[in-house]
């Protein structure tokens, strides 16, 4: 089979086309034929050795595909289905193996692309406003790099809850998309102080809770938007990871919260695996959630996809096709 492999960390130009054996479905693991791969910041990480792999590795994590073939004592699979996971074992593959435990059927009238594009950002941005801040119809959200995969879904399901989404993006096209998103107030966080105008456009109160993926360059003025025990929500670090913190400005800023949360701990079990992949895969089918689908590139262009994601170039999904 066709795979993307890594042989050692670095740029994107690691991330080779190789020729690989199919692998074999052990105990309680499917063999999928991938359809769709989703393409996700935590692969560049992996890619750059800033998460640490064990090498060769195919990369990816997300797919959408058919069954091709059980492991022994698998059960409520059967070949043909068509399925989605976030815990593909290497998705930049025409073939890859996924844990029974973490896959979960596509509905009819979905398609490969739009599953692999909701799984991984969608469930994040459920876990996002459904637990990690319970977001109510009132609250007011500050969502970072709002045009992003999981800015716009973040933005959407918060906006459907009722909640005022103000958003960050870095250029006037990406306003156009977070406003069409739901969002009510969209700063140019690159041309304008988003400190000062979060506050401006809460007359002085701040927000109830952050979600920064931003990290680095975001972190310590997110948590000058907060109200009093508000909750910053550090879920990602595209301009780099926050340095060491010292908690004692929690107390001195307002007694405020701050969580690092991962998907992984939100999908753990199977009740909340089919919780947040029926409410996300649901939402699309019906067309209540709007995923955007135009970055699909071929395998073999992978280096260029995560070239393209890193660059700032891109909006909501990008998918290789094997
Ligand atoms: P995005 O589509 O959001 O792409 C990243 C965006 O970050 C860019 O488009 C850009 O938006 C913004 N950004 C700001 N500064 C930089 C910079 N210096 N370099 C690159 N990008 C920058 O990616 P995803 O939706 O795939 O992921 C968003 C974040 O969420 C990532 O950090 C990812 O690791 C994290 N994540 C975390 C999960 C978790 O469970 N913890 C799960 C899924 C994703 P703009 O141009 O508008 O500034």
């Amino acid at each position: 089979m066709k795979a993307i492999q890594i042989c050692e960390t670095g740029g994107p130009e690691v991330l080779k086309l190789a020729e690989l054996a199919i692998p074999q479905p052990g105990p309680g693991q499917v063999l999928i034929r991938v359809e769709a791969t989703g393409v996700n910041f935590i692969e560049v990480y992996f890619r750059k050795g800033v998460y640490k792999a064990s090498l060769p590795l195919i990369p990816g994590s997300e797919a959408a595909g058919t069954v091709e073939e059980l492991g022994p004592s698998v059960t409520g699979f059967a070949a043909g289905d068509a399925v989605a996971s976030v815990a593909v074992l290497g998705s930049y593959a025409e073939y890859a193996l996924v844990p029974a435990a973490q896959l979960v059927k596509v509905p009819a009238g979905l398609s490969m692309e739009k599953a692999a594009a909701a799984m991984l950002q969608g469930m994040t941005a459920h876990y996002l406003a459904y637990s990690t801040f319970s977001l109510k119809a009132g609250d007011t959200a500050l969502v970072h790099a709002g045009a992003g995969g999981v800015g716009l879904l973040l933005t959407q399901m918060a906006a459907k809850i009722g909640a005022r989404v103000i958003t960050t993006v870095s250029t006037k096209a990406k306003t156009e998309l977070s406003l069409e998103a739901g969002a009510s107030d969209v700063i140019l966080y690159t041309e304008q102080d988003f400190e000062a105008a979060v506050k401006q456009l809460t007359g002085g109160k701040g927000v109830d809770v952050v979600y920064d993926s931003v990290g680095k360059t975001t972190f310590d003025q997110s948590l000058n938007c907060l109200r009093p025990r508000g909750m910053l929500v550090l879920f990602g670090a595209s301009s780099g990871p926050v340095p060491p913190f010292d908690l004692i400005q929690l107390s001195g800023k307002g007694s405020l919260f701050v969580t690092r949360p991962t998907l992984w701990h939100h999908v753990a079990t199977r009740a909340e695996l089919e919780w947040r992949s029926g409410d996300v895969l649901g939402w699309a089918v019906k067309g209540e959630l709007k995923l955007r689908t135009e970055y699909v590139y071929p395998l073999d262009e992978a280096a260029q996809a995560q070239t393209d994601l890193e660059s700032r170039a891109t909006t909501g999904k990008i998918l290789l096709e094997p």
